[in-house]
């Protein structure tokens, strides 16, 4: 097979992954000009591009159903060959197009309404695969409205007899006049006249991971011999894609670790069990109304650990809402303080930072730290929220505070990243977010610890506010350690999950409400998301409002919160819900995190078809937080099939880590992987929902790769396809040096 190779050169070299992205897909003899611009229009310029576009299904000849035993009523993909077009309408003007395609066995009828194109793309002696219902019409079989892939437009009985037994079907752009089988020659004489690859994965290891040579993967993922064979080509080449992304993400952390210049918190040995009780860390322990769960207690260990260590944290906190991330995030903070520097809080927006903030000032109310300027030693522990609410006046003295050093621990948004801010010692930040934050962002980051040249790099902890599917943290969050709170606070009480779709349904959820309240107990309403702008939003909320104490909340007294009401608005009508003064809060999405009243226990979400999974499960964390029974009710018709599928994951679980995972399954990988770009363009066999495994040994062997061959300086080929294959500025930075 292996013939010399597309650019000359030195003839049996082991083919590199690198030579093939030189090669044109022009230089193959199968392939006609046309055909290149048509290759070029759906991405494929070399032949590397052309060997990494997989089939996207196959067709099993030996299992295919031959026309003559097609029966009315069962679902079947045919291979057969067109010999008779009819362009028609039908009586009511509709047009159709009518084929008589055989396979040499029968002849049947496949008809295409309101699709007249397919006369033009189907002429006779084009062979296709249709995949559809057979149907009955006037005591005839026939397909209508079948699935079709053009396999090939001439010479089909050539093209049907250099077929394997397995088809290939390649992804087809509809404008272009490439088939599939155009696709599987050159794919095929591409195969050949690459010959042998060099395998980055050596004997032992393939042997070790039951993972097949790249030689024969390339060849059996194109064209397979048996089904069993294209599996396990699937499952090499998809190794290689996330071994890739795993290596990408170790050099990462190699990069950062070998440019850090960390900082050494001093920890006073025995603060965690109460032996300095002077300390910010001791006091807080002291004056928390519980006991630190056994998952909280292994995070703060793990998170003081980083700390102390010479090279600064990168670390994940995971954790199901209501496992209490906050206040394991706040002890490092203090740590850090008692260690003499700053801590600063980012929130994705102000709403959430402003009540991160109010819940901080909660827990560190009375805590004081030391100061030796000050005649008794110590003053009281200073927390800022840099937000746009703050005067000129507020905000200058802010900024100088965390300049000066006087301010201890600021909450704020990404506006904490602007040049204004200046921290005098910043020594851990703590990211409140999912996906958001990114490698341009950490890079400043590091700049504000260190300011200009001064300094050191602050240490790094990011919390998601639901938890996110193992498989896709380690892809999206690879690079950083993971802490997972696998374990809520004792006593919390189950939430009951409803879906009232009618009427009937939805009278007895506000009965619920109203009874509610009257023992004593209070509730959040949610208003459906209204996407048009937060004006509309904002109208629409207090239009429910409006309708809710006119009609089924009548005599109660409600609250508006909304993002567009001025922050003392909201305050106010916060700290009246958490007084008791308010029954039921009514409000947009702003209660989503954050908000803790340990006495509302009713949660009603309307239209709730109309919120992804994550942010349904984080509204349904507002109640469950006390004493008491609580639930929650999701209203609205449902106008999907996947907007039911949610619903009923919610009304079925109330895990987090479980919903995550139907989330994923839902909405695809692509949301995920697309809010963290770099990298990850690479995937195309791989899946984060089904490879878990294939994940977990990549990121294994890319330690292990890592570890043995520090920047990969010792594994020149493996480097060579990293920085071929990943996007050209993560290559830059991981390869710059
Ligand atoms: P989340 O992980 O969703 O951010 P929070 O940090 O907001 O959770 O905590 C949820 C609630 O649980 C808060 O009211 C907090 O005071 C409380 N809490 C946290 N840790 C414990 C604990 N170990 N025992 C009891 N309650 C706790
Ligand atoms: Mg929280």
């Amino acid at each position: 097979m292996t013939t010399a190779p597309p650019t000359g050169g030195e003839g049996r070299r082991l083919r590199r992954l690198r030579q093939l992205t030189e090669v044109p897909v022009a230089k193959l003899a199968s392939t006609t000009d046309r055909q290149v611009a048509d290759l070029e229009a759906i991405g494929i310029e070399t032949v590397f591009d052309l060997l990494t576009t997989y089939p996207r299904r196959y067709l099993d000849r030996s299992r295919q159903v031959d026309l003559e035993g097609l029966f009315p009523g069962t679902e079947a993909t045919i291979l057969a060959t067109v010999r008779a077009v009819r362009s028609r309408r039908t009586r009511q003007g509709k047009a159709m197009v009518e084929l008589d395609v055989d396979d040499g066995t029968a002849t049947v009828t496949v008809v295409f309404f309101n699709q007249p194109w397919r006369a033009k793309q189907l002429r006779a002696g084009t062979t296709a695969l249709f995949f559809g219902k057979a149907q009955s019409y006037r005591g005839q079989v026939q397909l209508a409205n079948p699935v079709v892939d053009v396999v090939a437009h001439d010479d089909p009985a050539a093209a049907l007899d250099k077929m394997l037994r397995i088809v290939a079907v390649y992804p087809q752009s509809t404008k272009g006049n490439l088939t599939s089988y155009d696709l599987a020659q050159m794919v095929a004489e591409a195969l050949d006249r690459a010959g042998q690859f060099l395998d980055p994965l050596d004997d032992v290891l393939r042997e070790r991971l039951g993972l097949i040579d790249r030689t024969t993967a390339f060849r059996e993922i194109h064209l397979p011999s048996s089904m069993e064979l294209q599996a396990e080509a699937r499952q090499r080449l998809a190794f290689d894609e996330l071994l890739r992304l795993q290596l990408a993400l170790g050099l990462r952390r190699q990069v950062i670790e070998r440019e850090a210049r960390g900082i050494v918190h001093h920890i006073e040995p025995g603060v965690f069990d109460g032996e300095v009780p002077h300390s910010l860390v001791g006091s807080l322990l002291a004056s928390l109304p519980y006991q630190l769960t056994r998952a909280q207690r292994r995070a703060v260990e793990e998170i003081f650990d980083d700390l102390t260590a010479p090279l600064p944290m990168h670390r994940l906190l995971q954790g199901d809402v209501g496992s209490g991330k906050t206040v394991v995030a706040l002890l490092g903070m203090l740590a850090v303080i008692d260690a003499g520097r700053q801590a600063a809080l980012m929130a994705p927006t102000e709403v959430l930072a402003e009540q991160h903030a109010q819940s901080l000032a909660g827990l560190i109310t009375g805590l004081s730290v030391a100061d030796p300027s000050s005649l008794l030693g110590r003053r009281p522990l200073r927390i800022a929220t840099l937000s746009s609410r703050l005067t000129a006046a507020q905000r200058t003295a802010t900024l100088a505070g965390l300049a000066e050093g006087t301010i201890d621990l600021v909450v704020g948004t990404h506006a904490l990243l602007t040049d204004e801010v200046r921290f005098a010692a910043l020594g851990l930040a703590v990211i409140d977010e999912q996906h958001r934050f990114g490698v341009e962002q950490r890079a400043v980051l590091r700049d504000k610890g260190r300011d200009e040249g001064e300094g050191a790099d602050p240490d790094l902890l990011v919390m998601t506010a639901t938890p996110i599917p193992r498989t896709a943290a380690m892809v999206v969050f690879g690079d950083l350690d993971m802490t997972v709170l696998d374990e809520l606070p004792e006593g919390r009480q189950q939430i009951h999950t409803h879906w009232a779709s009618s009427e009937l349904e939805v009278e007895a959820v506000w009965a619920a409400v109203r009874a509610e309240v009257a023992a004593g107990r209070q509730g959040y309403v949610v208003c459906p998301l209204v996407e048009a702008s937060d004006k509309v939003e904002a109208t629409s909320v207090t239009a429910e409002v409006e309708r809710l104490a006119a009609g089924p909340l009548a005599g109660l007294r409600l609250g508006l919160l909304h993002g567009q009401m001025p922050p003392e608005q909201r305050d106010e009508a916060m700290e009246r819900f958490r007084r008791g003064s308010l029954d039921v809060l009514v409000a947009t999405t702003v209660i989503e995190v954050g908000v803790d009243v340990p006495n509302a226990t009713i949660m009603v979400i309307e239209d709730a078809a109309r919120f992804g999974i994550a942010q349904l499960h984080q509204l349904r964390g507002r109640v469950g937080r006390g004493l008491h029974q609580s639930s929650c009710y999701l209203l609205g018709e449902v106008p999907t099939p996947e907007g039911a599928r949610r619903l009923d994951a919610m009304v079925a679980s109330t895990d987090g880590f479980y919903l995550a995972e139907v989330d994923l399954e839902l909405r695809g990988e692509g949301t995920i992987l697309g809010a963290r770009q770099q990298g990850r363009s690479d995937l195309r066999l791989a899946s984060l929902l089904h490879d878990g495994e294939l994940l977990t040994n990549a990121r294994r062997v890319a330690e292990e790769l890592t570890d043995a061959h520090p920047m990969l300086e010792g594994a020149p080929e493996v480097a060579d396809e990293l920085r071929l294959l990943l996007e050209v500025e993560e290559a830059d930075f991981l390869f710059k040096s």
